[in-house]
């Protein structure tokens, strides 16, 4: 059983790599509408983590709870840009209890190394458990996006969220796959680059503590002229290698494209080497570190859950290909044909089918129709 050492942060190392973003946050009217649910981690060091709960509106939640998942660098609200109608909104109005997960890869928390299994072993399983406490529900429902569905995805086939009856994942699931310029850069940053700094953080466009963090930037304002917003530029720079990469500049208004400014933050190289390892062979893989609950092998045995699961994709998705998330939805089609759904978003990417103009028209019906089949 291979096994990763795990590396102590040394705050000195830092030298402000990882400091959390300014800029616009949520307006004091969407704050309002959250509670904030803290809970901790069952490891030995527990963590404190929290839950971001929609308050209920006219609508009473029959549907149920549903726990919204985002990825990497951001943070709860990365569900809540500032444009006309949201997916949390959206799903409350149709009778959801929404809840929405930072996770450990949150940039509300300081910042931490992390590789995914640690998301998969105490992150999820402890949400979940938390937001059925709260609710008294028995089972929940998840949309879950990009590494927040990774790491999801790795637990659930592990048998380690059996509560979860539907899962909506979006960009990448079982099978990241990069474009083929991302697949070169990807372990070449995280083997130069990677070595002097722990993290990455797209907040350098803004602020660039230090000497290395002004040569990532350098490399950023050489090759990115798609926009005025650095923290655009150094989000695709750093996520892949398309301008940008992970939305397209016709999807997002004014206000959203500058909102983002203030949700992109640090993202420590422990988790890219993962996710280099895993681009190279193809499917996710594991570090090793929890042999008793996560197999080093997720495909070794048939996933350990009875969820039905809707794959979706942006079909200009140039952070993770379309053909990865084509592969896990084979993979699960072969064991139950017909049960689950791979649904492609035309003329969508990475992550505007959630923070689109008009995502509340292309995106958000079928997220809820796939919620509400069951
Ligand atoms: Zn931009």
């Amino acid at each position: 059983m291979r096994r990763t050492k795990r590396r102590r942060l040394d705050p000195a190392r830092l030298d402000g790599a990882a400091f959390a973003p300014p800029g616009p946050r949520q307006s004091v009217a969407q704050q309002a509408r959250f509670e904030t649910v803290p809970f901790h981690t069952t490891e030995e060091e527990p963590r404190e983590l929290n839950l971001k709960h929609l308050l209920p509106g006219s609508t009473t939640p029959g549907e149920g709870p549903v726990l919204l998942i985002g990825g990497t660098s951001v943070r709860a609200d990365i569900f809540s840009p500032p444009t006309e109608d949201t997916l949390p909104e959206f799903l409350a109005r149709a009778g959801y209890d929404v809840w929405i997960l930072n996770w450990r890869a949150s940039i509300d928390f300081a910042p931490s190394e992390y590789h995914l299994d640690d998301a998969a072993v105490y992150d999820h399983p402890a949400a979940v458990r938390t937001v059925l406490e709260r609710t008294g529900a028995e089972t929940l429902k998840a949309v879950v996006h990009c590494q927040g569905s990774t790491s999801f995805m790795m637990s659930i086939v592990s048998g380690l969220l059996p509560e979860v009856t539907t899962v909506v994942s979006n960009s990448v699931a079982l099978h990241p796959q990069l474009t083929s310029l991302s697949f070169l850069k990807l372990p070449l940053a995280v083997a130069t680059f990677g070595k002097v700094m722990p993290y990455f953080n797209p907040q350098w466009g803004l602020h660039a503590p230090g000497f290395w963090p002004k040569v990532f930037d350098w490399a950023v304002r050489a090759t990115h002229h798609e926009c005025n917003n650095a923290v655009c530029k150094h989000s695709s720079f750093t996520y892949g290698s398309s301008f940008p990469t992970l939305w397209s500049h016709e999807n997002l208004d004014e206000a959203t494209h500058e909102w983002i400014k203030g949700e992109f933050g640090f993202v420590p190289v422990t988790f890219f080497a993962q996710m280099a390892e895993c681009a190279a062979a193809g499917h996710l893989v594991t570090m090793g570190n929890y042999p008793d609950v996560l197999p080093s092998d997720l495909f070794a045995q048939a996933p350990q859950t009875d969820a039905r699961f809707a794959f979706m994709t942006g079909d200009q998705n140039n952070t993770f290909l379309p053909s990865g998330m084509a592969k896990t939805f084979d993979y699960f089609e072969r064991i139950a044909p017909g049960r689950h759904v791979f649904q492609q978003m035309h003329g969508y990417g990475h992550l505007d089918v959630f923070l689109g103009r008009h995502a509340a028209r292309d995106v958000f019906p079928f997220i809820l129709d796939e919620l509400n089949r069951g």
